[in-house]
């Protein structure tokens, strides 16, 4: 794998710096570049590290996954990768959610409910916590949603399917290389007409082993962020592992 360098793409202003991305301006109007970094952040950004090559991992499973829900039926802000770090998307207005699936408990839910990481659900859950950084990304309610019109009842709905239908999917593509996905963040975004009239809602940000926890289904092994939050080690090979597994060239 390459080392981290200077993104070679033309591309337009910056117009913003996450924990692992950035994202620019595209040369095409309503396009912007998502450039995949090495960074790692934990427990909000209290814990920094960098991944070596996690930014072209996650870049070509972002790759993977979007094409993959393309072919499935679901729209997504995905148009091209671009280089081993960035990838071509559309323009959307981010709608300020995190959509998290839970199939087994893990993470803040073990946490929060004090029930065992491992269990799994009777059924998939969907959970939201408001997209704040400053807050900590608070767990709100479908009433705070509709209340605080952060969306409508119409797209509440839509994203429960989408998002349902994510999972079955995706449950299914890592299950094929033995990994179980055990949960997920998604966000979506609206993706205005040209007369800005109307709008749909599409898939945005990344899928990978930074938003997902994967466990191998032999072993339980941890293949994702989790070996960096905990200080487990090997996280460049599992980022490596989980790629490899799905069929990419590093
Ligand atoms: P938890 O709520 O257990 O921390 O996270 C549930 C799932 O959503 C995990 O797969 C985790 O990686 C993902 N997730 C939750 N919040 C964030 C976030 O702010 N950023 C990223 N990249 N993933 C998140």
């Amino acid at each position: 794998m390459s080392p981290e360098k200077a993104p070679e793409i033309a591309k337009g202003e910056k117009i913003y710096e996450g924990k692992a991305k950035v994202l620019y301006k595209g040369t095409e109007e309503g396009t912007l570049i998502q450039y995949f970094k090495d960074d790692a952040t934990a427990f909000n950004a209290q814990k920094k590290g960098t991944i070596a090559g996690k930014g072209i991992v996650n870049n070509k499973v972002t790759e993977l996954v979007m094409k993959h829900l393309e072919r499935i039926g679901i729209p997504t802000h995905f148009i091209k990768r671009l280089s081993d770090r960035e990838q071509l998307v559309r323009e959307v207005e981010i709608i300020p959610l995190e959509v998290i699936v839970r199939n087994t408990v893990a993470g803040t839910m073990a946490k929060r409910l004090g029930i065992e990481e491992g269990r799994r659900l009777e059924r998939p859950l969907i959970e939201f916590s408001l997209k704040d950084d400053d807050l900590g990304d608070p767990l709100i309610a479908e009433e705070h949603i509709l209340s605080l019109d952060l969306a409508d009842e119409e797209e509440l709905s839509e994203i429960f399917d989408m998002t349902h239908q994510i999972n079955d999917f995706l449950r299914g593509l890592f299950a094929g290389v033995g990994i179980e996905l055990i949960d997920f963040k998604l966000e979506y975004g609206r993706l205005y007409d040209e007369d800005e009239l109307g709008y749909r809602l599409i898939l945005a940000d990344e899928f990978s082993p930074d938003n997902c926890r994967l466990w191998d289904m032999e072993t339980g092994k941890k293949l994702d962020k989790d070996r960096f939050r905990r200080d487990l080690g090997g996280e460049v090979e599992a980022y490596q592992e989980v790629a490899r597994r799905l069929g990419i060239t590093l």
